[in-house]
C-alpha cells in the first residue's frame, strides 16, 4: 500500500522527514516535495513555465513547482498507480481557521482530495524549534484510522499539533474551522531609495472563541482535527440569493416567448435605416 507525502516548506524540511518516517511503518512511502520552502501559495498550480522533477533517493523527489504541482506529478505521473493516502506536513506552524485558504500544506490535501484519494494535512504548533516527534505519532495514528475507517467523500482532515511533549497531549478533539482577526497586517516602509514599499506581515489581534474551534484546541493543549470538504456552497444562503435573480434579469430573458423559449428575433431592429 503506497501513501504519499509531501508538504509546502520544502523537500529540505525536518517536518517532512519526520512525516514520511512515520508513514513508512503503515506502507510504501513516495516523497513529492516542492524544491523550496512554497508556504502560502495556497490552491497555486504552475502553468506558464515547465516543471523539472530530480530523483533525489528511493522514491524520494523534489519539483520545481507548488506543493499542489506535486500531487499532481506525484499521482498522475510518478508513481506507478494512485496512493491509498495523501499526507501534507508536517508544517512549521499551525493552519488553523482561515489559514486553510492560504496553506500550500492543506492545500496539497485538498489536491490528493480532489483526485480521489484520502487526504491529510499536518501542522505543528512552535516558534523556532518544533516538536516534529509530536506531529509525526499523532499523524500515524490519524493516518492509521483514515486507512481502516476511510473518510466521506470529497471530504479531507486538517490536523494541527499544540507545542506540548506528547506525555501532556491527552489526546484529539474534533473541531471546526475559528476566525480570526489581524492587527495592522500591513507595514508599510521606505526602501534606500526613498520608495515606499510593504510586508504582508500581521500579528494575530484574535480569535473568535466559538465552541469546539481549532484554535480553542491548541490553546488548551489538545491536538485539532477538523474534517473540510471541497464543496464550499453556502446552502443556507442558496434562497436568500434566489430572491435576487428577479431583478438580475436581463432585458432579453423578460422578453422570451415562453412559448417557444427562443429569444425575440432582433434582426430587424439592427437593420433599420
Ligand atoms: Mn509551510
Amino acid at each position: 500500500m503506497r501513501i504519499l507525502v509531501t508538504n509546502d516548506d520544502g523537500i529540505q524540511s525536518a517536518g517532512l522527514v519526520a512525516l514520511a518516517d512515520a508513514m513508512a511503518k503503515l506502507g510504501e512511502v513516495w516523497v513529492v516535495a516542492p524544491d523550496r520552502e512554497r508556504t502560502a501559495t495556497a490552491h497555486a498550480v504552475t502553468l506558464h513555465k515547465p516543471l523539472r522533477v530530480h530523483s533525489i533517493g528511493k522514491r524520494t523527489y523534489s519539483v520545481s513547482g507548488t506543493p499542489v504541482d506535486c500531487v499532481n506529478l506525484a499521482i498522475l505521473k510518478i508513481m506507478p498507480e494512485p496512493p491509498r493516502l495523501v499526507v501534507s506536513g508536517i508544517n512549521r506552524g499551525v493552519n488553523l481557521g482561515d489559514d486553510v485558504l492560504y496553506s500550500g500544506t492543506v492545500s496539497a490535501a485538498v489536491e490528493g482530495t480532489i483526485l480521489g484519494v484520502a487526504s491529510m494535512a499536518v501542522s505543528q504548533e512552535g516558534q523556532n524549534r518544533f516538536r516534529f516527534e509530536v506531529g509525526a505519532y499523532f499523524s500515524a495514528r490519524v493516518a492509521r484510522m483514515i486507512l481502516e475507517k476511510g473518510v466521506p467523500e470529497e471530504t479531507l482532515i486538517n490536523l494541527n499539533i499544540p507545542d506540548r511533549p506528547l506525555r501532556s497531549i491527552e489526546g484529539v478533539r474534533v473541531t471546526a474551522l475559528s476566525r480570526r482577526r489581524f492587527d495592522n497586517p500591513i507595514i508599510e516602509k521606505v526602501d534606500p531609495h526613498g520608495r515606499t514599499y510593504y510586508w504582508i506581515a500581521g500579528t494575530r489581534l484574535s480569535w473568535s472563541r466559538s465552541k469546539d474551534s481549532d484554535h480553542e484546541a491548541i490553546a488548551e493543549g489538545v491536538v485539532s482535527l477538523t474534517p473540510l470538504r471541497l464543496d464550499t456552497t453556502n446552502y443556507d444562503a442558496l434562497d436568500r440569493f434566489r430572491a435576487w435573480e428577479p431583478v438580475l434579469r436581463t432585458r432579453s430573458s423578460r422578453n422570451r416567448n415562453p412559448a417557444s423559449g427562443r429569444l425575440p428575433d432582433r434582426s430587424k431592429r439592427q437593420h433599420r435605416t
